[in-house]
């Protein structure tokens, strides 16, 4: 989808980037100003996310930073966290409530956005028992989802030799997070790495289901948190 990108959809997107993990870290190689990378994670011109960057600036929910990169202001962090925080819980009710699978769950999660008021979504949580994550692994509370960041890496770092257990699914790309699901890539899957330096372009994993072999996109969309040495 290329058009119609919705504010939230900025500030998502935006958020991401502030607290990178896998696929949102910059590449080693090229430092691209901020509005480029917005834009090629929402798949949309520089000149259209530029723009939206503007009006988000005049609404003053981002700022310029040093390098004139986008900053979320506390007011655009606070709105931020509220949109990931309703996409999870519209994630689980899709799963636990409807029955929806739990690739098809983050589409529709998308397709219904803004549906929901604050007050159905807080509903909506306490119905559903206050899950702790959403279906692909992603903390509901946001301070819990940025304090684990420091102690994931995605599945691409781990090196010849390492192990771990996958925590959380990039989701970001629909017919990848499907891939994970067809492979058995979920959430408490344990994972030791055969094959693959951190900048390979392909992965071998052993998994309970077998070896698996992943491309490059694949692996650093699969966040992992290593067996706490004894
Ligand atoms: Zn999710």
């Amino acid at each position: 989808m290329a058009q119609g990108h919705s504010v939230d959809d900025y500030l998502e997107t935006i958020y991401f980037l502030a607290f990178p993990i896998g696929e949102y870290r910059l590449p080693d190689t090229s430092v691209p100003t901020l509005a480029a990378r917005v834009a090629e994670m929402l798949n949309v011109s520089r000149a259209s996310a530029g723009e939206m960057l503007k009006r988000l600036e005049a609404e003053g929910l981002v700022e310029r930073g040093e390098h004139k990169e986008a900053l979320l202001t506390p007011s655009g962090l606070d709105r931020a966290e509220k949109v990931v925080r309703r996409h999870r819980i519209i994630e689980r009710l899709l799963t636990d409530f409807m029955g929806y699978t739990p690739a098809e769950s983050h589409v529709h999660a998308d397709e219904l956005g803004d549906t929901f008021s604050d007050d159905m979504i807080d509903r909506i949580e306490e119905r559903l028992g206050y899950p702790e994550r959403c279906p692909h692994g992603w903390p509901i509370h946001t301070e819990r989802e940025q304090a684990e960041n420091l102690e994931l890496e995605p599945l691409s770092d781990l090196g010849p030799g390492g192990r771990g257990t996958i925590v959380r699914l990039a989701e970001h790309d629909g017919e990848l997070l499907e891939w994970f699901y067809d492979h058995g890539l979920v959430p408490g899957t344990a994972v030791e790495l055969l094959r693959g330096a951190p900048d390979a372009a392909q992965f071998v994993v052993s998994t309970e289901h077998g070896e698996k072999t992943l491309a490059a996109r694949a692996a650093g969309g699969l966040f992992v948190r290593r067996p706490v040495s004894a």
